[in-house]
């Protein structure tokens, strides 16, 4: 598909949060830590902070960090955790600002499923695995299919809870794209508690967010889930 130019410049606010001091990151918080750190005038820590406190982490679990194995893991954990967390470092509404008006009288739901996410919740930092189902009914515009992936794993590479990361993509597309309504379900198992705690093996959290005629309507919202379902 040929990308056609921007035809409507949308300017949604930056999010925002009150809380411009919690370094603890909490639910609430949708800014990175590197706006904190900006506004505390504190330098972010940097690649050796972080190895360092790795090698915290090795020792009090009970090994050397300094043996052969271990030698090179610190900065391994760091770059991983780089890309892992690199939703800190994107706006994902921004994916949703260019999008395509001539839709040829199309006014169906789009679907798009089983988009894989990875994130980690923000109680334990361990994976939440698992797939999101994300769909719209356009009002005059559509936006690129890989665009509605991309805003998944913008929203998914943070610490967070699995409810909120389910209504931050459907707000964002509501927001930005502002079609007849978005419909988003996310189904994800929690290492938190398949690997460990009370150790429910194979269950998966199921979390929804329907916004507008998805939400208000029965027939599309049935539609809509049905499709998800895939029945
Ligand atoms: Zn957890």
């Amino acid at each position: 598909m040929v990308e056609l130019p921007i035809k409507k410049t949308v300017h949604a606010a930056p999010p925002r949060t009150e809380r411009f001091y919690d370094l603890t990151g909490g639910s609430g918080c949708r800014r990175g830590l590197a706006d904190h750190f900006g506004d505390m005038g504190i330098a972010k820590p940097t690649q050796a902070d972080a190895e360092a406190a790795v090698r915290v982490l090795i020792e009090w679990a009970g090994d050397d960090p300094s043996r052969e194995g271990l030698i090179d893991t610190p900065g391994r954990v760091a770059r991983s955790y780089r890309e892992l967390f690199a939703g800190y470092a994107v706006d994902p509404r921004e994916y949703l600002k260019r999008t395509f008006e001539e839709v040829g009288g199309y006014d169906e739901l789009v679907v798009l499923k089983d988009i894989r996410v990875v994130s980690f919740c923000e109680h334990h930092m361990l994976p939440v695995i698992g797939r999101a189902h994300v769909g719209y009914l356009p009002a005059n515009r559509v936006v690129g299919i890989s665009k509605l992936a991309r805003v998944v794993h913008g929203f998914a590479r943070r610490l967070q809870i699995q409810e909120k990361l389910t209504a931050d993509i459907a707000e964002a597309i509501q927001n930005i794209l502002e079609p007849q309504g978005v419909g988003v379900v996310i189904e994800a198992e929690h290492s938190c508690m398949t690997l460990r705690g009370v150790n429910t093996l194979g269950s998966t959290l199921t979390t929804s967010r329907l916004l507008g005629v998805i939400r208000d309507d029965p027939r599309t919202r049935e539609e809509f889930l049905g499709l998800v379902r895939g029945t």
